[in-house]
């Protein structure tokens, strides 16, 4: 099975089985699918995704 990684623009994790689908695209957690608010971090704590100001979902 191809692995899929999230879609958030500065995200490299791999995304599980169980991910949320948004507009076609799957990404590794909550935080990412929602465009981090608040700065909500990754569910990869070594990941700093969630502090590269990405704005919100890109539709
Ligand atoms: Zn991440
Ligand atoms: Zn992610
Ligand atoms: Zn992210």
């Amino acid at each position: 099975m191809e692995k899929r990684v999230c879609a958030c623009p500065y995200c490299e994790c791999a995304v599980p089985e169980t991910a949320p689908e948004i507009n076609g695209k799957f990404y590794c957690c909550e935080a990412c699918a929602t465009a981090h608010p608040d700065n909500q971090p990754c569910q990869q704590s070594d990941c700093d995704c969630h502090r590269r100001h990405w704005g919100g979902i890109m539709s």
